[in-house]
């Protein structure tokens, strides 16, 4: 069974330190194709951000930015907080709509994200995790999609009960038409839109959503890399984790990374969930309200305070200790 509770969270944290050793040196197998494959995609995104400043109508950029806000709510509600740590219920419309704004934002499809999304926080850091900080920058942030996996991360990958998700009607139909959907919601019509609408020219429509297309991947790479390298940490001084808010402005609310791997069933994935910063928390609780989202998870202000003073490092940024 994936952890749920506190006390499986706890128990899970204290495995892996038993299980997996830390950053053994290993020769990296560079996967050449995805190497080039990342080139051509940086090199559009990168003439996109040139149209958007000289060619493109105003119009197509802040559809744009609309676009990308839309498919981070599918990785970080969808994805994340609901698919990968069950931190909240959703009725079936709600979790349709999530899977369509999850291939929005394509970043693999959602099985295979919550897969590793869970290995990441059994093994953090460690040579089980897809996305290792403890191997730098670089591999943590985009280096990890570029070689070839870790063997831990594969014999590890088989021990992580998916059976939740293997069996979710609405992922599965996503897994099974991947290609289309992902064609569809990522790339056609996010291009063809500003076409029709106010007669973009093809050229700037096709770049701009590359930029946007690409954006939204680092946004959720710095939470891997950033989050795991910079800044304090309030709950647990003992693990890689940090807080962000720069991070946390960038991916609606997902930057209290050491919060969130101290507390992650926590919907909020936050001390301070409803704040501005966090569209994502502010999201659930408007659907909550309307009906869609309902069960959700949260940390009692004692447990929060009770780990500041246990194992925080004494920055507690928020002055949450004072204010509980
Ligand atoms: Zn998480
Ligand atoms: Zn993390």
């Amino acid at each position: 069974m994936a952890p749920t509770t506190k006390e499986e969270y706890l128990n899970a944290e204290a495995d892996f330190h038993k299980s997996v050793s830390r950053s053994a040196p290993r020769k990296y197998e560079i996967v050449y194709f995805s190497v080039f494959k990342h080139i051509l995609l940086h090199l559009c995104a990168a003439y996109g951000l040139y149209l958007m400043f000289t060619k493109a109508q105003w119009k197509t950029v802040i559809f744009c930015m609309c676009y990308a806000y839309a498919g981070g709510f599918g990785v970080t509600i969808g994805a994340h907080r609901l698919w990968t740590h069950k931190a909240f219920k959703a009725k079936l419309p709600l979790e349709i709509i999530l899977m369509l704004l999850n291939c929005i934002a394509f970043q693999s499809t959602a099985i295979v994200w919550i897969r590793d999304h869970r290995l990441h926080h059994k093994y953090s850091d460690t040579d089980a995790d897809p996305y290792n900080a403890s191997r730098g920058f670089f591999f943590s942030h985009i280096g990890w999609l570029l070689v070839r996996k870790h063997p831990k991360v594969i014999e590890k990958g088989k021990t992580i009960d998916m059976s939740d998700i293997n069996n979710n009607p609405v992922l599965k139909f996503q897994q099974k038409y991947a290609i289309p959907l992902v064609g569809m919601c990522c790339f056609v019509i996010p291009t063809l839109i500003p076409i029709y609408f106010w007669n973009e020219s093809f050229t700037n429509a096709f770049y701009l959503n590359m930029f946007r297309y690409i954006y939204g991947l680092h946004v959720t790479f710095c939470v891997n890399s950033v989050n795991h390298l910079w800044g304090n940490k309030p709950y647990d001084k003992n693990i890689n984790p940090t807080q962000s808010i720069i991070v946390s402005l960038l991916s609606g609310g997902e930057g209290y990374h050491n919060y969130h791997h101290v507390f992650p069933w926590d919907y909020r994935t936050a001390e301070i969930g409803n704040n501005w910063i966090n569209t994502s928390t502010l999201v659930i609780d408007l659907l909550h309200k309307i009906g869609l989202a309902h069960d959700l998870k949260t940390t009692s202000e004692t447990m929060v305070q009770e780990r500041l003073k246990r194992t925080g490092d004494g920055s507690d940024l928020w002055g949450v200790a004072a204010k509980l």
